[in-house]
């Protein structure tokens, strides 16, 4: 059969370790046997990084806003102990907030579902997005240690010289204190992020803060997202049948808890941390989770929500075989690949993508799967490696 042939080339983006290996695989066994597979490769293995002192990091970032597509690996980000084992220059910032920093978007994570392995909440039956917004908050605080007695203000010195101040608390004894922020801007971006992801997917899009405690801080997000929607989108949700609604952060959870998911929920920085824990934990694995970062203006950039699995590549080293699962770093590329079909109305790699999403659901279900999901699947089970595991996927989408 002939291959699917690309216009428009993907931004690829390598990274470490055993995701690194699989990467490979992946393509090896199951894109460019399909597909005239069209990449522009930027290698974001740490070694690279260290050489061209991480402008590779940005090269990816800025290929990404010429392409508009971008799939990447997961990728070391350096602590001490990595800046050792690869003798690097320096401590490297995470590849991943470098690229965020430049594309200024959301990242979108969304479980991978199958059959045989229940999520711990019975009702949920479809996947539920979060969207978490990545800038300022407590991520941002700027934290004091009280020791004595004092008093503990808020000050603003506005551009004309004008102050504003507030007592935050007279302390009769040793306490702490927090300030923290946020910009319009950033928020406007991260609903307009959510709004175009929701029609995208063609999901309803919940949000939740605490307004009704936090009245100007909370309140803010409320009133930004509920002005860009009635400006821009009330009518493109009431066209594309979708619905946008908001409700206090508790009253969100004890819905998200009762709901059959199958929505985008938008969360505030520290919400988007704890909850993206919770809903990864109660669908099954890390290893199922996939992670897109959408753009304001547009770009997309597609990956598994996992990291490098070091671990598994230690043994890999050693020469075993390893059963890592590479269904959300699969997914990243038909993430990618469906995203550029659509774009560039390429209807056969549409079909592809799905196709092959399709064969790796159909083999879980199957019973045939990776070491980590054998714990949670229920009936039978054959455990394989990742290579085996990646050929079971191509039997099936061969049928
Ligand atoms: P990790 O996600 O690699 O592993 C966490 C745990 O989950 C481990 O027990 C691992 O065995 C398991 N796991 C994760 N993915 C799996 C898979 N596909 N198959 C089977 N088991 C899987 O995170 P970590 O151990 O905290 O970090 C390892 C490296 O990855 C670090 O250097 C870190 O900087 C990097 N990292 C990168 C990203 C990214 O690029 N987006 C995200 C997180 C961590």
């Amino acid at each position: 059969a002939e291959k699917i042939q690309m216009n428009v080339p993907l931004v690829e983006m390598d990274g470490d370790e055993m995701t690194r290996v699989i990467w490979q695989d992946i393509k090896d066994i199951l894109l460019t046997p399909y597909i005239d597979l069209k990449t522009v490769y930027y290698d974001l293995g740490l070694k690279k990084r260290d050489e061209t002192d991480d402008r590779i990091t940005v090269e990816a970032a800025e290929a990404t806003k010429k392409y508009g597509v971008a799939v990447k690996c997961a990728t070391i980000t350096p602590n001490a102990q990595r800046v050792e084992e690869y003798d690097l220059k320096q401590m490297w910032k995470s590849p991943n907030a470098t690229i965020r920093a430049i594309l200024d978007g959301t990242v979108f994570r969304t479980p991978v579902i199958v059959k045989n392995i229940k999520p711990f909440v019975k009702t949920w039956e479809e996947p539920i997005t979060i969207a978490r917004h990545a800038y300022g908050d407590v991520y941002k605080g700027v934290e004091m240690k009280l020791s004595a007695k004092g008093k503990a203000e808020i000050v603003f010195t506005g551009e004309d010289g004008q102050i504003t101040r507030e007592v935050i608390h007279d302390f009769d004894g040793p306490g702490i204190v927090m300030a923290m922020h946020n910009v319009d801007k950033s928020i406007g971006s991260f609903a307009r992020a959510c709004f175009n992801y929701a029609l995208d997917q063609g999901q309803d899009l919940w949000f939740a803060t605490k307004d009704t405690i936090s009245k100007k801080y909370d309140h803010n997000f409320k009133d930004i997202f509920q002005d860009i929607y009635d400006d821009e989108y009330e009518d493109k949700f009431k066209a594309a049948g979708i619905e946008y609604f908001y409700t206090l952060i508790d009253d969100a959870v004890a819905r998200v808890i009762r709901s059959s998911g199958g929505f985008i929920w938008a969360c505030k920085n520290y919400d988007g941390d704890v909850m993206s824990d919770m809903v990864a934990t109660a669908f099954g694995s890390l290893a199922m989770m996939t992670s897109v970062l959408v753009s304001p203006e547009g770009y997309f950039e597609y990956e598994a929500a996992h990291g490098t699995v070091t671990r598994h590549y230690y043994q890999y080293l050693k020469g075993e075989e390893t059963s890592t699962n590479p269904v959300a770093t699969l997914f990243a590329w038909t993430g990618a690949l469906r995203k550029r079909g659509e774009l560039d109305g390429i209807s056969s790699l549409v079909q592809f993508s799905g196709d092959l999403e399709q064969a790796a659901l159909n083999t879980i279900e199957a019973g045939v799967m990776t070491k980590d999901l054998a714990i949670l699947a229920e009936g039978e089970k054959k455990i394989v490696n990742t290579r085996e595991f990646l050929q079971e996927i191509k039997a099936r989408l061969r049928k």
